[in-house]
């Protein structure tokens, strides 16, 4: 696999092993959607066993606010390489990183990040800080941004689409 890895150029988003996993990405906002969480998904790549991990946003059905999908992934993909290191792995994610999951992120080692649509107010890779490229962080990852970007904001904007829907059903009181 790793000499398929060399091969695929991976500075390019468009690449069909790229597409593949952030399709996965995808089924997993979906399965956060069904949930009623914000739909963000991440997947995670070893060059050697595969996917390790695969997790989406549960902060509502976990009551806990560092559940995002890329934390749940680590975790996952730490216990599969039975190691907090996550040398040769590559994350996907249907969102730009926040500063949380980019701060997990740099203490796994991650060396390789993909990501479909930023985010401008939140996102900690490129939008509002750079925390996979700074040269202060004894850590750096090289980004890729923009794969599947239409897609994985159209499953945010229907969500949110929704909810405001919803709450126009529900009337305030006092109005
Ligand atoms: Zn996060």
């Amino acid at each position: 696999m790793e000499s398929d890895f060399h091969q695929l150029e991976f500075q390019d988003g468009s690449h069909p092993f790229h597409r593949a996993h952030m399709e996965m990405a995808l089924e997993e906002a979906r399965l956060a959607e069904s949930e009623n969480e914000v739909p963000v998904g991440a997947v995670i790549v070893s060059l050697e066993k595969g996917v390790i991990g695969r997790g989406h946003n549960q902060r509502e059905g976990l009551r806990d606010p560092t559940a995002h999908a890329e934390m749940i992934a680590i975790t996952q993909a730490a216990q599969s390489m039975v190691s907090w290191r996550l040398d040769r792995c590559i994350l996907y994610v249907t969102l730009e990183p926040c500063p949380m999951c980019a701060g997990a992120i740099v203490q796994a080692r991650i060396p390789w990040v993909v990501y479909g649509c930023v985010d401008p107010k939140a996102g900690a890779c490129q939008s509002l800080y750079q925390l996979l490229n700074d040269p202060r962080l004894n850590h750096r990852s090289q980004v890729i941004s923009g794969v599947l970007a239409d897609d994985c904001s159209q499953v945010l904007s229907g969500f949110f689409q929704k909810m405001r829907n919803n709450r126009k059903a529900f009337p305030k009181f006092p109005p």
